[in-house]
């Protein structure tokens, strides 16, 4: 089918193009019309502005003539490309593009008229600055143009004459309908090669308008469809493992608690023990903000994994974390009678070895580790829970691998601290339940949180050294770079020599980052935690989980490089303890939304509600976590904005599958032949 075919079947594009194109992903010409042009980017003739008439600050398109056309360099010796445009109305502009873009002066003669579009700025000079023009060498249309986001090798003038051709292709051969009759009457949708045509080509707004909107359905509602699908495979014609009564074993664990549990914690164990009971296996997300106690409920999960004859294990993203849980998780379970180990990859192949053999025999009961547990040689003898902390940095396709383990389909419980919106939760989590710990265990104190300017920095670590005097400890958090390879430790190390050769003088600092050695990180991570070291200085790599209730303070250096889920979970690292807690954002950016966002962190603790935060700060079509929580990024669809689209999508693919219709659902589905929703599907 054409669609399938090599874009090279295009009349115009050969090896080179080709080359060009597959740098954008698309290598067929169903990928072709199936990249969107920028939205709200078309150009339309109908407003082309003189230079005189630009407005500051906006995106427009104008036309001018090329005065001068070359190259430059800037005060620092960086090259740029730059041209100077002249339309006789009274006001010049000056175009500048850094970063190897020489080619732009090859698409130039100077003396010619072109179209520009681009974001003017007032300059230091009478004329206009604008970076990063595009240059349109476009025919007037009769109706809007697209722009597409494009790359050496290409041109706007180039991809539309493309997108035409297959549009041509589409309109001689038809596309494949994904949508089933009756939800294109229900909701009158356009058909999907009319879509197609007036996404790339609209006529006017409202044809565009009508193009999105069935595009966009059509993309939620293929995501809810496989995600309902999965969930049925999962959990409706598997067979699972029927945990028993809680017992004996369980009254112990629950003796020993040095708590109670709180309320929201009983209810998570209620849902989760329910769950464990039925022979379906479990799929349920244990969400809680940072510090809510998900542990203690991982532990009593695993408790009743045992005491019904079965194996558990809980698998965490880092090395720090895996051996933390085990410590934590042994406190509550090894007095029990619990076997625990913790295999991560660095266990010494001797002790591997005897922990592999205890496995395969049911000698162990619960398994910690990382990655590590995913290997084939580890075989449990008869694996009934699985736990993953953390999981968006897992995927979908490791925690079904971790699901094979088990002759039975094993329960799994998924466990989060990165909160997000409710309208997120039915499409990120659409094939799991959920459980949410909402609130706090008691007791704890809140935590300050201050955004302070570089120059305060004096200030800031005086306060570092005052705690330390009373006994504290602190986290001194700084922005890892990355470099095109690797990254560059010069930031946490020079921040070290900086710190303890000035402000922090005379305290025992260290330094932690994900590039250390195992061990090396291992004996710092101990000796933080027996509070020989007083301030330890790290790239995020501490940012989930770590517990040490004594450190009190997180100063952040850089604070307007880390997202709000981030800084959220660095602040969720103090107040762990007795002590009153203060949280430090240290950044000197002006940018308006990196100084919403830090408003934000000042004003709010809320997880929940920073998530909310965050995904308004975030422009339209970037998702929230969707992709750490493996899930395929959405080509139109925008999570925040299309709420209502998202449920009625949802719906209508359940109804599908309510009437078993399957079959249309998998056949739309599989004709999306990207590959993006078939990380949904694990077997
Ligand atoms: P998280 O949800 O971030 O994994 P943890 O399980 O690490 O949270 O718990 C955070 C801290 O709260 C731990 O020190 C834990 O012992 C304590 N904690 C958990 N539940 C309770 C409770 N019900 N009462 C008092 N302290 C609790
Ligand atoms: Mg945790």
């Amino acid at each position: 089918m054409w669609w399938h075919k090599s874009i090279q079947s295009l009349k115009g594009v050969g090896a080179k193009t080709a080359y060009s194109l597959a740098r954008l992903k698309i290598h067929t010409i169903g990928d072709l019309l199936s990249y969107f042009p920028r939205q709200d980017q078309y150009l339309d003739f109908r407003r082309i502005h003189r230079l005189a008439d630009l407005t500051p600050g906006a995106t427009q398109l104008f036309s001018a003539a090329v005065r001068e056309a070359r190259e430059k360099r800037s005060g620092r010796g960086k090259s740029y490309a730059y041209l100077l445009l002249d339309d006789g109305s009274g006001r010049q502009a000056e175009v500048y593009w850094f970063g190897g873009q020489r080619y732009r002066l090859r698409q130039v003669r100077p003396g010619s008229w072109y179209l520009f579009r681009g974001k003017v700025q007032k300059g230091r000079t009478a004329a206009w600055m604008i970076a990063d023009a595009e240059i349109e060498q476009a025919e007037r249309a009769a109706g809007l143009l697209p722009v597409y986001p494009l790359t050496e090798g290409l041109t706007q003038t180039a991809m539309r004459k493309l997108v035409k051709q297959a549009l041509a292709l589409a309109e001689e051969a038809g596309v494949f309908e994904t949508l089933p009759a009756d939800l294109l009457g229900r909701f009158a949708f356009c058909n999907r090669r009319q879509a197609f045509h007036d996404l790339h080509f609209p006529a006017d707004y409202d044809a565009l308008a009508d193009a999105k909107r069935r595009l966009v359905f059509e993309e939620l509602f293929l995501l809810q469809g496989a995600l309902l699908m999965n969930r049925r495979l999962q959990v409706e014609q598997v067979q699972g493992v029927r945990h028993g009564h809680s017992g004996e074993l369980l009254r112990q664990v629950y003796a020993h608690l040095p708590f109670s549990l709180t309320p929201d914690q009983q209810q998570a164990v209620v849902e989760i023990f329910c769950d464990m009971e039925q022979p379906k296996p479990m799929y349920r997300l244990l969400q809680g903000d940072v510090g809510s106690g998900k542990t203690v409920v991982a532990a009593l999960a695993l408790a009743k994994a045992k005491e019904s004859g079965y194996q558990g294990c809980l698998m965490a993203p880092t090395e720090i974390l895996a051996n933390q849980h085990f410590h934590t998780l042994s406190g509550f379970l090894s007095p029990c009678g619990v076997k625990i180990a913790l295999l991560t990859g660095s266990t010494p192949a001797a002790v591997r070895k005897k922990i592999l053999a205890q496995l395969a025999e049911g000698i162990i009961d619960v398994l910690i580790g990382t990655h590590a547990l995913l290997q084939e040689t580890v075989v449990f003898q008869q694996l009934s829970l699985v736990i993953t902390d953390e999981q968006h940095r897992f995927g979908v396709r490791q925690r079904a691998m971790l699901a094979q383990k088990g002759e039975l389909a094993p329960d799994c419980l998924i466990m989060t601290a990165t909160p997000i919106p409710r309208t997120m939760a039915i499409t990120v989590y659409g094939d799991l339940d959920v459980s949410s710990i909402k609130h706090l265990p008691p007791g704890r104190k809140p935590i300050t949180t201050l955004v302070y300017r570089s120059s305060r920095r004096g200030e800031v670590y005086a306060g570092v050294v005052r705690q330390a005097g009373q006994g504290r400890q602190a986290y001194v958090v700084c922005p890892m770079i990355e470099e095109q390879d690797g990254f560059d430790l010069a930031t946490v190390e020079g921040l070290y020599e900086e710190l303890s050769n000035g402000y922090l003088a005379g305290l025992k600092c260290a330094v932690l980052h994900g590039k250390m050695k195992q061990a090396d990180k291992d004996a710092v991570m101990k000796a933080f935690c027996a509070n020989e070291i007083q301030v330890l200085l790290a790239t995020t790599v501490i940012e989930v989980g770590v517990n040490v209730p004594n450190a009190s303070l997180m100063i952040v250096e850089g604070a307007e490089r880390f997202g709000l889920a981030q800084l959220h979970q660095l602040r969720g690292r103090i107040g762990r303890g007795e002590y009153a807690s203060y949280c430090v954002l240290i950044s000197d950016s002006d940018g308006e939304i990196a100084s919403q966002r830090l408003a934000y962190m000042r004003d709010i603790s809320d997880g929940f509600l920073l998530a909310e935060k965050d995904l308004e700060l975030r422009g339209p079509g970037e998702l929230f976590g969707t992709r750490q929580h493996g899930l395929p990024d959405m080509r139109l669809a925008d999570l925040f904005r299309d709420g209502a689209v998202l449920r009625a999508a949802r719906e209508a693919a359940n109804e599908l599958l309510v009437q078993g219709r399957d079959a249309e659902l998998r056949h739309a589905i599989a004709a999306q032949f990207d590959k993006r929703f078939q990380t949904l599907f694990p077997v």
